[in-house]
Order: structure tokens, then C-alpha cells, then sequence
């Protein structure tokens, strides 16, 4: 038999707990589903239990890369061989922080017709675009060294946020924001939306944005569908923050400690968005979560081409 399906992703933070609340209020039965990043604080984890205690079960779902690292083992083994050692050319590329435009005015739409005196150095500041550095191809002893030592690393470790990077051999930035799509949105639709869908169930996604948030949420409808059949209810749209901890306070609910704490936002500890007065809070609070990511830090760059990475590209 169809049956209507509230759904509602709980991060731990305010928004989503406030319209748990709200939708307590208004008598509907809401399924609240946890995806866990494996990049989230400690107190985070203990106030999804705390919120189960208090308001009712919560599914805990994440994402797994077990498939996506063994198929990286294989591309591995067999094409960086060839491919490592291959010279890669230079290129000019957009920079996406200074607009295309001359400063005659005129917008610089093609890339410079000329390479730079030293292809292998990047080059910036030309009506907007950078010069990608060429690389030289690597010796055939240095593509062995190369491939045994992201083999010996490349090796599931079961938190889906160190996965993810091992995967891509890389960090997520703000640029390259894959992290959401892989850990949040994409584990939601496979684990939680496609098995009620195909079991013929109509879905609302219950989601907390709020316009005051952002410009971009300011513009959301409250109400849409979509393309993969089910349908989003933002109710919280037009609230205040104010409102947001009033809707605690008026059920006894805490917030999220984390916010006492100088966390402007409670998701990942740290988000690749985090800036640096926060970031300045999260290593004189918790400089074990620091510490966390350094140790990352060296796994990703064990598992990566050229045997770099770091979590935050530019600060
Ligand atoms: S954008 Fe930030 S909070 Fe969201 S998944 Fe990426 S790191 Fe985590």
C-alpha cells in the first residue's frame, strides 16, 4: 500500500532540530535520518543520542567507498605505468577569483595566445588566467616507486570521509566540493529515497534552510519537486535564528553544545568551509581534531599522485 513518507536529514546542528520539533508540533510523523560524514565531532555524535532519548529513534546512515578504492587499485596497477610517465603540457586556465576583464575594460575571453618563457612554473595575472604548469613525465623507477606506494596505502579504512579523499587522492575544497554530493546527498538517495520510492511510497524531504542563512537560500521555494519523484518542504524558510533556539527552549531541548563553543555551524569538524577565526576556536578547544587531520593529511598524501595533500588548499 503507498503510504506518505516525512523525511527529515539530521545533521546535529539547530536547523534540523528545531524543524523536528516543528513538525512534532504539527502532529506529523517525521523518519529522522542521521548520515554520518565520520568527519563530525564527538559532542555531535553524543547529541544525535541525546536527541533519540529525548524525541524518538533516528536511523543512522553513511556512505562506503570500498568498491570505488578497489577500482582505483586497478586503474593503478594498470594505467599509471604508461601514464606517469608521460609528459603532461601546460595550459592557461580561469582564475576563478579575478573576473576576465581587461583592463581596457574589454573581457579577455580566450586564453593568452602565448605560453609562458617557463611552461613548468605557474604563471598568474594576465586578465584573469593562470598558467597550469606543465609536469615532466616521471622516470620509469620513479613511476614504480610511485605506484607501490599508493598500492600499499590505498586500503579501506571505513570512515567514509577519509575514503572519500583516499578515493579521489585528494581533499574536497571549495572549489571541488565533492564531499557533500558523496557523503550526504548521494547515501541519502541510495540508502533512504530509492528502496521507498521503488516501493511505490510518495516522500517529502523535510529540510531546514532558512533565506536568512544566504542569498542563494533566500531565492528556495518552500515547496518543489523533483526530477527523482520526491518532493521538498522547506517550513523554516522565513524563520529568524532567534526563532530557531525560541523552538528549543519552548520543548526543553538543548542545542547542540558545540554552539557555546564558538561554532558558527555544526556539520563537519572541521568543514572545508570553516574560516580561520573558527578554525582558531576548533585548536584551542579540540586540538585532538587538529591533530586528526594531520594524520589524514599523511594518508591522503601516502594514496596521492604526487605525493601531496592537505585539507585546507589556502588560508
Ligand atoms: S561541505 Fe563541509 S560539512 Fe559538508 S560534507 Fe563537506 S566538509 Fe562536511
Amino acid at each position: 500500500m503507498q503510504k506518505l513518507i516525512n523525511v527529515i536529514s539530521l545533521s546535529g546542528g539547530k536547523d534540523s532540530t528545531a524543524l523536528w520539533l516543528y513538525a512534532l508540533e504539527q502532529g506529523v510523523d517525521l523518519m529522522p535520518v542521521f548520515a554520518d560524514t565520520g568527519n563530525e565531532h564527538e559532542k555531535t555524535y553524543e547529541y544525535i543520542e541525546y536527541l533519540e532519548k529525548e524525541l524518538g529513534p533516528i536511523r543512522r546512515i553513511k556512505a562506503g567507498f570500498t568498491e570505488q578504492i578497489e577500482n582505483r587499485r586497478q586503474y593503478v596497477t594498470n594505467y599509471w605505468p604508461d601514464k606517469l610517465r608521460k609528459d603532461i603540457p601546460g595550459k592557461w586556465v580561469i582564475d576563478p577569483g579575478v573576473p576576465t576583464e581587461g583592463l581596457d575594460g574589454v573581457l579577455l575571453d580566450d586564453p593568452p595566445e602565448v605560453e609562458p618563457n617557463d611552461p613548468l612554473k605557474e604563471y598568474k595575472g594576465v586578465y584573469g588566467w593562470i598558467w597550469r604548469p606543465a609536469i615532466n613525465g616521471m622516470s620509469n623507477q620513479e613511476a614504480e616507486e610511485t605506484i607501490n606506494r599508493v598500492l600499499e596505502a590505498l586500503i579501506p579504512t571505513g570512515n567514509p570521509f577519509l575514503d572519500l579523499c583516499m578515493w579521489k587522492g585528494r581533499f574536497p575544497s571549495t572549489k571541488a566540493r565533492f564531499c557533500t554530493v558523496e557523503l550526504k546527498v548521494r547515501p541519502f538517495f541510495d540508502q533512504v529515497y530509492l528502496p521507498l520510492i521503488e516501493g511505490g511510497h510518495h516522500i517529502i524531504s523535510w529540510q531546514g534552510v532558512r533565506a536568512q542563512e544566504s542569498y542563494a537560500r533566500s531565492k528556495l521555494p518552500e515547496r518543489e519537486g523533483t526530477p527523482e519523484g520526491y518532493e521538498i518542504y522547506r517550513p523554516l524558510l522565513n524563520w529568524k535564528v532567534e526563532e530557531v533556539f525560541a523552538m528549543h527552549d519552548k520543548h526543553g531541548i538543548e542545542p547542540n553544545p558545540l554552539y557555546k563553543e564558538g561554532m558558527g555551524r555544526v556539520g563537519c569538524m572541521p568543514c572545508i568551509n570553516t574560516g580561520k577565526a573558527e578554525l582558531f576556536e576548533i585548536a584551542r578547544r579540540y586540538p585532538e581534531e587538529v591533530a586528526r587531520i594531520a594524520r589524514w593529511e599523511e594518508i591522503v598524501k601516502q594514496v596521492s599522485k604526487r605525493n601531496g595533500a592537505s585539507f585546507f588548499a589556502n588560508l
